[in-house]
């Protein structure tokens, strides 16, 4: 929003209902009739049977991509060089990460994207930015691009049947957004694009704090429930346009910073992005010296759904080196990441104290 602000950057159109997935075709079929899908073999073992049936009654042909499991500017030249100059769609099918990558190449290209999320895992599907990351899986930066998705296609049945952690971890990434946004918008010009990115955090934080605990019990049972429908609303779409509408004055601070720096310890790949942005949000809690008592009762909702309150509950469960923790805080700290969005300057020392604070309260909680 400093100089260019992209009004509501949010896909084309959002569809969300139970069964989508079959009447997919169709609604691609308005607007290309060649697809490059660019997907995992996960995700595509959960929706490419019944994407491919529908794409080919609706006369839809296709090439399918597998990534390679980091979306990395070498991941995106390498699928770049195999797309057909004739496809219309760049279609993205899976996680978070395989959206990223199918939406750097739609940009790079200048093809229009469909996004189809096969978890309620992030925002990806409905941003208008890719998070780059090392082939190593390092955190790189964020292109903001000044197109978004036409299509985003949200089967709730596909979703239901998905592995409930990861739903758990995106509710963790979504809860971050109502901390994050009131801290990057914080002595930021009070317009109506920002106050509504700031009022959609908050109602991603409403909803899910009401309702996380109903939609994991649906999820386990895999049922599309109103709840799980509410919740996936919140992880994807409405999370998403806390950025599409506040743009630079709603983005990410420290609870993404400090999950960028933890993806300096090999260890922490096992963890979701969700988790360790959870585990983020606890340090940010901690920089902005928030009363003990709002802090805990953030812990106690972390107990009930499964989200990380310590680097244990992440599998890193050893004691970290002062080498270790000097990588953690100087990708946290770097120029490319989310903690210069804080309304206050945070030094290494800083950051150390918040997390050796987090990790004493998630231990005697
Ligand atoms: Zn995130």
């Amino acid at each position: 929003m400093n100089g260019v602000h992209f009004v509501a950057g949010t896909p084309n159109a959002y569809i969300h209902k139970p069964g989508l997935l079959a009447s997919a075709g169709e609604w691609m079929a308005r607007y290309g009739k060649r697809a490059l899908i660019v997907t995992g073999s996960k995700s595509w073992a959960a929706a490419g049977e019944t994407l491919a049936r529908s794409l080919t009654e609706s006369g839809v042909t296709y090439e399918l991509a597998f990534y390679r499991g980091e979306c990395s500017y070498g991941e995106v030249a390498r699928l770049q060089s195999l797309v057909d100059p004739q496809a219309e769609l760049i279609v993205g099918v899976g996680a978070g990460k395989v959206i990223d990558t199918a939406k750097k190449l739609s940009n790079d290209i200048g093809k229009p994207l469909v996004t189809i999320p096969t978890l309620s895992a992030t925002c990806a599907p409905v941003t208008n930015l890719s998070v780059m990351y090392t082939d190593e899986g390092v955190y790189v930066d964020f292109p903001v691009f000044y197109r978004n998705a036409l299509l985003t296609l949200v089967d709730t049945d596909v979703l239901a049947k998905a592995p409930v952690r990861y739903l758990v971890a995106g509710i963790g990434d979504t809860i971050a957004k109502w901390y994050e946004s009131v801290a990057c918008s914080a002595g930021k010009p009070a317009n109506l694009p920002t106050i509504g990115g700031v009022q959609a955090a908050k109602l991603c934080y409403d909803t899910l704090i009401r309702h996380s605990r109903t939609a994991i019990e649906d999820a386990k049972a895999g049922r599309s429930s109103e709840a799980l429908q509410l919740v996936i609303d919140a992880v994807i779409l409405f999370s998403g346009l806390v950025g599409g509408l506040g743009e630079d004055n709603c983005r990410s601070a420290a609870a993404h910073a400090v999950h960028n720096g933890l993806t300096a310890l090999p260890d922490s790949h096992r963890a979701y992005h969700g988790e360790k942005v959870a585990y983020g949000i606890l340090v940010q809690l901690m920089l902005e010296n928030r009363p003990a008592a709002e802090i805990d009762e953030l812990i106690g909702f972390y107990k009930d759904i499964g989200l990380p309150t310590k680097l244990a509950d992440m599998g890193i469960g050893r004691r970290l080196s002062e080498e270790e923790l000097d990588a953690v805080v100087k990708v946290a700290l770097s120029p490319e990441g989310t903690m210069g969005n804080m309304p206050f300057e945070v030094t290494a020392d800083m950051v150390l104290d918040a997390i050796r604070r987090v990790e004493e309260r998630g231990q005697n909680l």
